[in-house]
């Protein structure tokens, strides 16, 4: 998982504490930061997409990202995203969810209000 450097637009590995780029401190970066994930164009089946989103979504709750951006594809890994997104929505684990924006293939995930 990335998530994009807000001085610079690097895209930089969850793991790292400062951007090889441009050092700033990634860790202090809070205000709109989006990770990004992609589930559904490396082979992976329905169930393994669902599992990579779970574990992504346990991950980028604890990092200063307002929101997780997933890219899904156009066939069953979305449909079941959907559904899964929509549940987290209703019992109050996602502050809000949506399609992007002109793209049918990837959901932006609110993690903070
Ligand atoms: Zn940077």
């Amino acid at each position: 998982m990335l998530r994009i450097c807000l001085d610079c637009g690097m895209e930089v590995p969850l793991c790292h504490p400062e951007c090889p780029k441009c050092d700033a401190r990634l860790s202090t970066q809070s205000d709109g930061s989006v990770l990004h994930l992609d589930i559904a164009h490396h082979g992976e089946t329905v169930a393994m997409a669902m599992s990579l989103l779970q574990q992504a979504l346990e991950e980028a709750v604890q990092t200063p990202a307002q929101a997780l951006r997933v890219v899904v594809g156009g066939g069953r890994i979305r449909d079941e995203v959907e559904a899964y997104l929509a549940y987290l929505q209703h019992s109050g684990e996602l502050v809000g969810y949506g399609q992007e924006a002109g793209n049918r293939g990837a959901f932006i995930l609110v993690l903070k209000p």
